[in-house]
């Protein structure tokens, strides 16, 4: 039986975070009533002309330069013409010849290997308006022209992903960069990250790729990667029944778990693309360009290697903490706060402030896009660790006094001190408390007595258990080695 091998390019349309459409000033806002956010221009009204958004191709500029996509001074917005609904122009407003971003390319992670993907190009267009279609006996068409004339960044890239994994490891690492440099708000729900994956198949060792077709408009990784699992298993059914590939457009129904075609290469559109003559070209200075570069944030690859190198993260935390802008701004501002006051180095604090983000305060945190929800301010985690550090409370009471700072907003060292959580250093009370322990325990004391030093789990225990978790670990062990010599 022949291996195959599949080939994957995927083309992802995402939206830009500008306040206006395009080529007219109205807002994007996504969720408003149905055909309140138009105008002459984007519903094409007679006599009405584009105006391009500086805005919104200065984040594309952006989008192009954080993937490392040679950016053209010069590009030239084309008429991409076809008849549908949503399309009131009868053509889309799209980038052909002079795309705004030539080749770049993003370095994707798969078990542990790091594979380099190349984009073809990112180009700026317009969206179409959407159609909302009825069911039923009375079934009508509605359009809602809201989300037309949205700007668009369309960021394609070369067939170099072999699996639905790296496909998938591929476009969230895109979120990831969009979300950090402000230009997506990666909220794949509304729509506003979406993708098209093109997918093939060739005989292991064969150089010419295989015909493929292309599963449009997914909007989840989760269905990304299911639909690209079963059109390759779809390819390699036909192959090997004898049949051959035809290159047409499938769309995943999560229904029927499988990929269903739409329109074969015959229905294709001929666009008849041709440069917008209502719109001059796209001009972007060298020195806007580099401006544009320098005011780009730290992408999360580069976070996560620093946070290692300089604050001791490990590579796991590092990654789980650098996956939402919000997140790992709300670390670097804990770190920081807990350095100041613990004037400990950022590799110590680092550390610590990652493990107990990681473990403990993630799993309170909510995202809806751009935006997070905490359970407790930055400073107050950097206040609790700052407790642990000063041996008020051991690691077991802080968590104990983060579920309290999570349900009732109060401050640590407030909870601390009305709870009567800090930690008892006062030897005397501790060593009262041992020898009462060891007065109670006779026989745990024999054994200890005959060489069985195990037995001092158990008195620890017991200390703790008497002393509610509260008792200095460290005070512990001296004293009851003390004592315990001294029976
Ligand atoms: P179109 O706009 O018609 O879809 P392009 O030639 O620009 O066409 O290709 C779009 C995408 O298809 C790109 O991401 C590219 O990498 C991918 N692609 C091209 N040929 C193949 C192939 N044989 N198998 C898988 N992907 C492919
Ligand atoms: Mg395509
Ligand atoms: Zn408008």
């Amino acid at each position: 039986m022949t291996a195959y091998e599949p080939v994957i390019g995927l083309e992802v349309h995402a939206q830009m975070r500008s306040r206006t459409k395009l080529f007219c000033g109205c807002p994007t806002d996504y969720g408003a009533p149905p055909n309140t956010h138009t105008c002459p221009v984007c519903l094409a009204l007679p006599g009405a002309l584009p105006v391009p958004n500086a805005k919104a191709i200065e984040l594309a500029v952006q989008a192009g330069l954080a993937l490392e996509c040679d950016v053209a001074s010069h590009s030239v917005f084309a008429r991409k013409n076809y008849f549908y609904p949503d399309l009131p122009k009868g053509y889309q407003i799209s980038q052909f010849e002079l795309p705004l971003n030539g080749k770049g390319h993003l370095d994707i992670e798969v078990d542990g290997e790091t594979k380099r993907i190349g984009i073809t190009r990112i180009h700026v267009e317009e969206d179409a308006a959407k159609n909302i279609h009825g069911s039923g006996a009375s079934a009508v068409t509605l359009v809602d022209f809201n989300r037309g004339g949205t700007p668009l960044v369309e960021i394609v890239s070369d067939p170099d992903l072999r699996s639905a994994e790296e496909a998938e490891a591929y476009l969230r690492k895109l979120r990831d960069i969009l979300m950090f440099i402000g230009v997506n708000d990666g909220n794949l729900e509304e729509g506003s990250f979406r993708c098209d994956a093109n997918v093939s198949i060739r005989p292991v060792g064969q150089e010419e790729f295989g015909t493929r077709a292309e599963l449009k408009n997914i909007n989840s990784f989760r269905f990304v990667k299911k639909a690209i699992e079963h059109e390759i298993a779809r390819q390699e059914g036909v192959l090997q029944n004898g049949g051959t590939v035809v290159q047409e457009t499938r769309t995943w129904s999560e229904g029927q778990g499988k990929t269903i075609s739409m329109r074969s290469k015959e229905e294709a559109h001929d666009y008849r693309y041709f440069p917008d003559p209502d719109l001059p070209p796209v001009a972007v200075s060298e020195e806007r360009i580099e401006a544009l570069r320098a005011a780009l944030p730290e992408l999360p690859a580069a976070k996560r290697e620093r946070w290692q190198r300089e604050l001791g993260v490990t590579d796991y935390d590092a990654g789980v903490l650098s996956g939402h802008p919000e997140i790992a701004k709300y670390f670097e501002q804990a770190t920081r706060l807990f350095v100041e006051q613990s004037g400990k180095k950022g590799k110590d604090a680092g550390k610590k402030v990652a493990n107990f983000v990681q473990a403990e305060v993630l799993r309170h945190v909510t995202t809806d896009g751009l935006a997070a929800s905490f359970p407790v301010a930055p400073g107050a985690i950097a206040e609790l660790l700052g407790a642990v550090e000063e041996g008020t409370i051991n690691g077991k009471i802080a968590k104990k006094v983060f579920a309290v700072m999570v349900e009732t907003g109060s401050a640590p060292n407030v909870i601390i001190e009305e709870q009567g959580l800090a930690q008892v250093t006062d030897t005397g009370a501790i060593e009262e408390e041992i020898r009462r322990i060891l007065d109670a325990s006779p026989s745990q004391v024999a054994q200890y007595k005959d060489g069985k030093t195990n037995v001092i789990g158990y008195f620890v225990g017991q200390v703790m258990k008497a002393t509610k978790g509260a008792a200095n670990p460290k005070a512990v062990n001296e004293i009851l080695l003390r004592l315990l010599d001294e029976q």
